[in-house]
């Protein structure tokens, strides 16, 4: 089946007990058992599972081809919950450029758990390939990374990951199963923040892992999310659900936005670079157009005048909400350094966009405003 048909229907079967067309959500964190402990209906208390959940996960692993997903209570949850899965002494390469949540947790919780971090320039092969050769359990990816869109190359990554023994994880929350598969590129582990465009609401935090294989990695990281409990609430697993029956209708809007978007913006003579993969002149626009179906909703752009003529585009937009994060209906501007604290890694000149779904027109007529004003 197609992936726009796996959306609607994978996990989203009849519910067997009512005919109800849409999934029932069951709130219940605890499950009848038997005497001694014998499953009824194979559930048994929610920090382990429940049926909504259960359905999302079948949801997540079809769009993705893998054989199995694990869904968590965010994003971030979902990383820790394979890193810090890792053993005492284990390795991972990890991109300089990335969500700095990833940053922050390869800085300052990852060491003490005996895990080592190396951040190198994925776009690279290269520095990849000389990073792995110091041992390497991990190799990370982000592609399109945030907030810079630079591109990984997923197969090549996933080549030198196979010849120096390690997996390969992509953070594929930018591209989302519509427009990017790792699995079928190579990858071991896909990990999304489902919170961004599965979701798709900006109304449920959520993250996800899909695995390859159904083996003990799947089997290891699911033991340390029932036993540390960072668990989706089944509310959040239905609305993610929800979420994942528009996605392909909405990642279309948004790929067709967000390019206008970008082509408005790259001749706009305030503007000093649009980072945008679906561009010619984008570094990673070849390996983009190879292993993407279509180049996605994100994209950052630089402003000639620097940090102060960033922030007053940012303060003049009116339709583009000045806000974090990114995937949902409605368009948002975020100043990137400003919300990465004491030594931010983006450039003071650089807006990160969320190109959402209002009509083109309307969107485009604000960043011109905004540019004039600032
Ligand atoms: N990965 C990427 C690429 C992100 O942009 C984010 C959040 O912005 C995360 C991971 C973390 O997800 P969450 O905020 O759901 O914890």
């Amino acid at each position: 089946m197609r992936i726009e048909t796996l959306a609607i229907h994978a996990g989203g079967e009849v519910d067997a007990a009512t005919g109800a067309v849409t999934p029932p959500i069951h709130l219940a964190t605890t499950f009848r058992h038997g005497p001694a402990a014998e499953r009824v209906a194979g559930f048994e208390y929610q920090r382990e599972g429940d049926p909504t959940n259960v359905r999302l996960r079948a949801a997540l692993a079809a769009m993705e081809g893998g054989a199995s997903a694990l869904t968590f209570s965010s994003g971030m949850a979902a990383i820790d919950g394979l890193l810090s899965s890792l053993p005492a002494g284990a390795r991972v390469v990890l991109p300089r450029q990335c969500y700095s949540g990833l940053r922050v947790l390869a800085a300052e919780f990852l060491p003490g758990l005996g895990i080592a971090t190396t951040a190198i320039d994925m776009t690279d092969l290269g520095a990849v390939t000389a990073a792995c050769a110091g041992g390497v359990d991990v190799l990370w990816a982000e592609t399109p990374s945030n907030p810079l869109l630079e591109i990984a190359d997923i197969a090549a990554l996933a080549a030198i990951a196979r010849d120096h023994g390690a997996l390969l994880a992509c953070d594929n929350t930018f591209a989302s199963p519509l427009l990017q598969r790792p699995l079928a590129l190579g990858a071991d582990v896909v990990m999304h923040s489902t919170t961004k465009y599965i979701g798709g609401h900006s109304d449920v935090l959520g993250g996800a892992l899909v695995f390859r294989d159904a083996g003990a990695l799947h089997d290891r990281v699911a033991r340390r999310l029932h036993i540390t409990g960072a668990t989706l609430a089944p509310f959040s697993a239905w609305l993610t659900l929800r979420g994942c029956r528009s996605l392909p209708a909405r990642m279309a809007m948004h790929c067709a936005n967000a390019r206008a978007v970008a082509d408005f913006l790259a001749v706009q003579p305030q503007v000093a670079a649009v980072h945008y993969p679906g561009l010619a002149t984008h570094p990673g626009h070849a390996v983009a157009t190879c292993q993407m179906r279509d180049f996605g909703g994100m994209l950052s752009v630089q402003l000639r005048g620097g940090r102060d003529a960033a922030l007053a585009v940012a303060g003049a937009l009116r339709l583009f909400t000045n806000a974090t994060s990114l995937g949902g209906c409605e368009s948002l501007v975020e100043h990137r350094a400003s919300v990465e604290g004491a030594n931010p890694a983006s450039p003071q000149d650089l807006l990160r966009l969320s190109v959402g779904l209002e009509h083109i027109d309307d969107l485009v007529a604000d960043l011109r405003s905004a540019l004039a004003a600032g």
